[in-house]
């Protein structure tokens, strides 16, 4: 439990919010440069995502042998991934096994909810307080708080007066949920919907899914991992993980496409996809062709392709078409990854309810109400509804200066940062795979690394120039945001009404978060900045005023 007994603020070089994968490489990488850093984590544990994410069928969509550090070879090699994806227990033990290896519980609080971040101008240093009443003072704060870390229940009315039990998959209850003869509501299909629907089906006596938009889904083909595979890829770790920095999804290992899919014969391109599709696994599929997500004639072949292989798998072709998405370009939205989702439409204990055509109204005392009338008798509901993603949980805190300088009004039209790592008028503040990064498009653990790694090195370059402040120029910040826009404009991303535009949360600003410029380009960028002493921003040596 957090301790609160003393009234002394404790005083850290680095105050750090959030003990997920982000947090936890930030204690360890900047604790190596001598600094006294504490983690502070809402949660019960430590693992972030992977504690929080309990639903049946959560797990990876990014194979394990990449989804994990890269920053301790001797880890990688030990660590054994007993599936091609690691599911989310087998994920938390290993977050557990890395805090244990590289000791950083003891820099860890959990049960501590930061609720706000005030920089002091003359001082030169962060006050952030807890739930729990503690202050925290800090020189420098790191925003490790995650993008998908805000689950968010859509505000339908009545839902206090359900009778029967409800969740949400980014709380789940640890003790886990026997379904078994109940009947079941899912509402949702983005990427956690469709991971959980063919498990609680297996369970429930009868399970309903209310779907808004249909999701292009692929299989992900889980095996046990096999040896040979785990073999040669440890061999070439140390190589691959340098090649992934030369890639767009910091992902290596997939042969970089030469053609567009127009200049290909249908029958060629159809074999190409059919391959993919077999091999499962999603970078693999829109990394077919050049120009899968830019060019929309190109991305309508990949798209029509899944079309067909629903429609091929779903018996029922009323089921089938409602499930074959035709709203938004394949990979647009995050693609998901199943086991048996379009096959479980074939059960006789599943039926699929279009929300669209007709939006739930009301949650009733038994069920759930939509607005033509129609009423679903239900014993428990799942939301898969999502998070308020990328900004959602640095919204919830109170950040300001003492200056008048406040993060919610600065991004009230939608998150401003440079590089996606600072805020202007912020100083010494941090975000781990901010709005603005390519964080949320990539391999994200080798994302959270590159930025702590910046992060860190920026520090350094500070302590080593006795500076102690810095932060980045409006105009910095504003031609990062103007990149940014162009980068997504050139590309078919602002066709989808995905979380990576705001749309999933009513009266969210639209705008485009993620920099889908690429890893690769954005790591060099971010390298260029630091190799000409920080451009973009201003750094300074800050003489504290006594208070
Ligand atoms: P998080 O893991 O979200 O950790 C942030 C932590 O900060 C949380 O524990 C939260 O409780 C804490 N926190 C937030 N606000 C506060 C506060 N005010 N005070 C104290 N603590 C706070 N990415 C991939 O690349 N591949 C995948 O296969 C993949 N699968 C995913 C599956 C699911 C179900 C979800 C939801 C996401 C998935 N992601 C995946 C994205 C995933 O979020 C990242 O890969 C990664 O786990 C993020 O780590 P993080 O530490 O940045 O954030
Ligand atoms: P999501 O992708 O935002 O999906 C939420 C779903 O809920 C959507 O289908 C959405 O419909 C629906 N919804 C929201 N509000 C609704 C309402 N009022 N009425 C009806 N339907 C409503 O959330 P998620 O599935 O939790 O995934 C979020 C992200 O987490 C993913 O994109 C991915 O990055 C990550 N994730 C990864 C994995 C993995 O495979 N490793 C698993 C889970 C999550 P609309 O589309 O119409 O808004």
């Amino acid at each position: 439990m957090p301790d609160a007994s003393h009234s002394l603020p404790h005083h850290l070089d680095v105050v750090i919010v959030g003990a997920g994968l982000a947090g936890l490489y930030a204690i360890h990488r900047l604790r190596k440069l001598g600094l006294k850093v504490r983690a502070y984590e809402a949660g019960s544990g430590i693992g972030g995502t992977w504690f929080w994410n309990r639903y049946p069928g959560a797990r990876c969509d990014v194979e394990s042998l990449e989804y994990s550090y890269s920053f301790d070879d001797a880890l990688q090699q030990e660590w054994k991934w007993p599936e091609r994806y690691g599911t989310q227990p087998e994920i938390l033990k290993y977050i557990n096994h890395v805090a244990d290896r590289f000791d950083l519980r003891r820099d860890v609080q959990l049960n501590t909810r930061i609720k706000s971040a005030v920089f002091d101008t003359k001082a030169n240093e962060w006050t952030v307080k807890t739930d729990t009443g503690e202050e925290i003072r800090a020189r420098y704060c790191v925003m490790a708080a995650g993008n998908l870390s805000t689950p968010r229940v859509p505000d339908f009315k009545g839902l206090q007066g359900f009778k029967g039990k409800w969740y949400h998959s980014g709380l789940w209850p640890h003790e886990g949920v026997d379904f078994s003869g109940l009947r079941v509501g899912v509402i949702g299909t983005g990427s956690s919907g469709v991971q959980m629907i063919p498990l609680i089906a297996e369970q429930a006596r009868h399970l309903t899914v209310f779907q808004r938009t249909a999701n292009f889904s692929l299989p992900a083909r889980n095996t046990p991992m096999p040896e040979d595979k785990e073999r040669t890829h440890k061999a070439e770790y140390p190589a691959r993980r340098e090649a992934a920095k030369e890639t767009p999804f910091a992902i290596a290992g997939y042969p970089k496409p030469a053609r567009s899919a127009l200049e290909v014969a249908e029958a060629e391109r159809n074999a190409a996809y059919e391959a993919k599709w077999q091999e499962g696994g999603s970078i693999s599929y829109l990394y077919a062709y050049t120009d899968l997500l830019v060019n929309k004639a190109s991305n309508d072949t990949a798209s029509e392709f899944v079309r067909n292989k629903i429609r091929g798998i779903v018996t029922d072709q009323k089921t089938a078409e409602l499930l074959a998405p035709k709203d938004h370009p394949i990979g647009t939205k995050r693609l998901c990854l199943d086991t048996n989702y379009y096959e479980t439409y074939n059960r006789p204990n599943v039926s699929l309810v279009d929300v669209r055509s007709d939006p739930i109204d009301t949650v009733t005392e038994t069920g759930l109400k939509l607005k033509s009338g129609a009423a679903f008798e239900l014993d428990a509901i799942v939301f898969a509804t999502g998070f308020d993603a990328m900004t959602g949980a640095l919204n919830e805190i109170d950040v300001r200066t003492t200056d008048g300088e406040v993060l919610r009004e600065h991004w009230a039209g939608g998150p401003l940062t440079y590089l996606g790592l600072m805020v202007a008028g912020l100083p010494n503040m941090f975000i781990v795979t901010g709005p603005g990064s390519p964080g949320v498009k990539t391999q994200m653990i080798a994302s959270i690394e590159q930025h702590v790694d910046w992060i860190a090195d920026a520090i350094d370059y500070l302590g080593q120039h006795q500076l102690d402040r810095i932060e980045p120029s409006p105009q910095a910040e504003s031609a990062w945001v103007d990149h940014v826009n162009k980068v997504a404009d050139s590309t078919l991303y602002p066709l989808a009404n995905s979380w990576y535009m705001g749309a999933n949360i009513p009266g969210k600003p639209r705008v485009f978060m993620p920099y889908v410029g690429g890893f690769d380009r954005y790591k060099k960028q971010c390298d260029a900045v630091a190799a000409k002493g920080y451009e973009g921003f201003t750094l300074s040596r800050h003489e504290t005023v006594a208070a």
